[in-house]
C-alpha cells in the first residue's frame, strides 16, 4: 500500500516523500479515503499511531478540491484537541503536510494572550485547532464564528473528557452547523465518549486499530511495589542500577517533579521540567530539548503526558501513577513506536493499589511485580485479577482468646511501636550515604540528612 494509491494530490505526496513517511499506517490506510469521500468516521487509535496524518492528509486534500475560499473570522476545518501541547503538534503536522498548498493554519489555546489570535483569525483560516475553552472565548468575542465550519475533528476526544471539557464540548457543538463533516479519535472508548459519538457522528465509518505499545510485546512493563517515603530513592537507584540516561519521567505533583528534578540535577543528569504552571514557551523549549537529547531526563506531571511527540522513547518511568487509568496508556504510549523496544517501569505504593487495579482491567493484564531488594514495600501493594480486581489477602482466623488469669502463660512485655518493624536497608543506606539538601517540603515524606551525594552519572 502506498500514499499514491490511496488518492492523495502531488503536492502531499511530495511533501510525504520529504518527510520520509514511505508507507501509510493502518490508521491512515483506513481514515483517508473515509475522510477524502466526506464521511464521519470514529476511530480508536492512540498517539504514535500516525492518526494525525490520518486526518490532516485528507483534510487538507478536501481544502483544496472543495469549497469556498476562507472568509474572515472563520474556519473551515476546526480541530478540537486537549492540551496546548497537542495544539502545537497538530498545527506542526498540518503546517509540514501543507506545504505549498497556500492555506491557512492557527493554533489557539489558552495561557497565551488572546489578541494575537485574535489578530490572526481577522482574514479567517482553513485550519483552526483550538483547545475548547480558548475556542468558546474566541467565539463569544465574535473573533471567530462557526457557520462555515465544513469538517470537525475531535483529537484524544477521551482526554477532552478526561479534563472536563464535556460542557464546552457540547457548547461547541451546538453552535456548529448541523450539515458536516465530523471525525472522532479516542485512544479509549468509554461509555462517554460512545454516547458523545452517537450524538455528533452520522453513520460513521468505524476505524480500530491495535495501539502500538498494546501489540508490541517489545515494551516490557513491570511493577515495583514500594512505600511512597522510599520512591524518590527507589526512583535514583532503578536509574543508577539499570544505566538509564534517557527518560521521560512521571510524578503527580509539581512538587514532586521540582523534588525529583533536583535529585536528578544534583547526581549530574541534564534535566528538565514540563508541569501546569511552567509557561508556555518554557514547556516548549524543554520537550525539544529533551527531544535533541540536549536533556536527558524529562520530568513531568500529567499535564504533560498527554500528547507529546517523541518518537523512539526508550523509557517511561512513572514514579506516580495517573489518577486516570487511560493516562497510563497514553504515557506508555511514548515509548517502544516504530518498532522500536521500550520498558515502562511504575513505583506503586499502596495507596495507588485501586489505580494499579483499574490499569490493569484498561489494559486487561496484570503487570508483573518486581521488588527491588533494599527498597521492599512495609505497606503491602495489593495483588490484582487478570480483571483489575484487587485481591484481598485471605484473613488469618482469630485465635480463640484464653483469658490471662487461666492461662497461666508468661506474658510478653507490650512491644514499642514500630521496634519490630525492619528498616528497609534503602533508607539506612540513603541515610548514610547521600543527602540531597532538600530537607523540606518532600513531597514523598523522607526526611534526608544535609551533605553531598558522592556517586555522579554519565
Ligand atoms: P501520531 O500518532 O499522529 O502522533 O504520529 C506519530 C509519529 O509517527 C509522528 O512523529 C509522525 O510524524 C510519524 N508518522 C505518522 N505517519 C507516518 C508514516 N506513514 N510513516 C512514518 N512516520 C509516520
Amino acid at each position: 500500500m502506498s500514499f499514491a494509491s490511496l488518492g492523495l494530490i502531488d503536492p502531499l505526496l511530495r511533501n510525504l516523500q520529504d518527510l520520509n513517511y514511505r508507507t501509510p499506517t493502518p490508521v491512515q490506510t483506513k481514515a483517508i479515503p473515509a475522510v477524502c469521500s466526506g464521511r464521519d468516521v470514529m476511530a480508536a487509535a492512540q498517539t504514535g499511531t500516525g492518526k494525525t496524518a490520518g486526518f490532516a492528509l485528507p483534510l487538507l486534500q478536501r481544502l483544496v478540491q472543495h469549497g469556498p475560499a476562507v472568509s474572515s473570522n472563520r474556519a473551515r476545518v476546526l480541530v478540537l484537541v486537549p492540551t496546548r501541547e497537542l495544539a502545537e503538534q497538530v498545527l506542526q503536522s498540518f503546517i509540514e503536510y501543507g506545504n505549498g498548498l497556500d492555506l491557512r493554519f492557527l493554533a489557539a489555546y489558552g495561557g497565551v494572550s488572546i489578541n494575537p489570535q485574535m489578530m490572526k483569525l481577522r482574514k479567517g483560516v482553513d485550519v483552526l485547532v483550538a483547545t475548547p475553552g480558548r475556542l468558546l472565548d474566541l467565539n463569544r468575542q465574535n473573533a471567530v464564528q462557526f457557520d462555515r465550519v465544513q469538517t470537525l475533528v475531535l483529537d484524544e476526544a477521551d482526554r477532552m473528557l478526561d479534563l472536563g471539557f464535556a460542557r464546552e464540548l457540547n457548547a461547541v457543538f451546538a453552535a456548529l452547523p448541523a450539515q458536516r463533516q465530523t471525525l472522532l479519535f479516542s485512544a479509549t472508548f468509554t461509555d462517554d465518549i460512545r454516547a458523545m459519538a452517537a450524538s455528533i457522528l452520522r453513520d460513521p465509518v468505524n476505524i480500530s486499530v491495535s495501539p502500538p505499545n498494546a501489540t508490541a510485546s517489545k515494551i516490557r512493563q513491570w511493577v515495583v511495589p514500594v512505600d511512597k517515603k522510599n520512591k524518590p530513592d527507589l526512583f535514583m537507584h532503578l536509574v543508577a542500577e539499570n544505566d538509564w540516561t534517557h527518560a521521560l519521567v512521571f510524578v503527580k505533583t509539581r512538587k514532586g517533579v521540582d523534588y525529583l528534578a533536583a535529585m536528578l540535577d544534583e547526581a549530574g543528569y541534564a534535566v528538565d521540567t514540563i508541569h501546569g504552571d511552567k509557561p508556555q514557551p518554557a514547556r516548549l523549549r524543554a520537550l525539544e530539548r529533551f527531544k535533541s537529547g540536549e536533556v536527558q531526563m524529562l520530568v513531568a506531571t500529567d499535564v504533560a503526558a498527554r500528547g507529546l511527540d517523541i518518537d523512539d522513547l526508550p523509557l517511561v518511568i512513572n514514579v506516580d501513577l495517573p489518577i486516570v487509568a487511560q493516562d497510563y496508556v497514553h504515557r506508555i504510549g511514548r515509548t517502544g513506536r516504530a518498532g522500536a523496544s521500550g520498558v515502562a517501569v511504575s513505583l506503586v505504593c499502596a495507596d495507588e493499589a485501586p489505580q494499579l487495579a483499574a490499569i490493569e482491567a484498561l489494559i486487561r493484564q496484570t503487570l508483573p511485580r518486581e521488588e527491588e531488594p533494599g527498597f521492599e514495600a512495609e505497606h503491602r501493594v495489593p495483588q490484582t485479577s487478570a480483571t483489575g480486581q484487587i485481591i484481598k489477602k485471605p484473613k488469618k482466623p482469630k485465635k480463640p482468646k484464653v483469658p490471662q488469669a487461666a492461662s497461666g502463660a508468661m506474658q510478653k512485655p507490650p512491644m514499642q511501636t514500630g521496634e519490630n518493624k525492619r528498616k528497609p536497608a534503602a533508607r539506612r543506606a540513603v541515610a548514610a550515604d547521600r543527602g540531597t539538601g532538600l530537607s523540606s517540603g518532600n513531597p514523598f515524606n523522607v526526611q534526608k540528612p544535609a551533605g553531598k551525594r558522592g556517586k555522579r552519572q554519565p
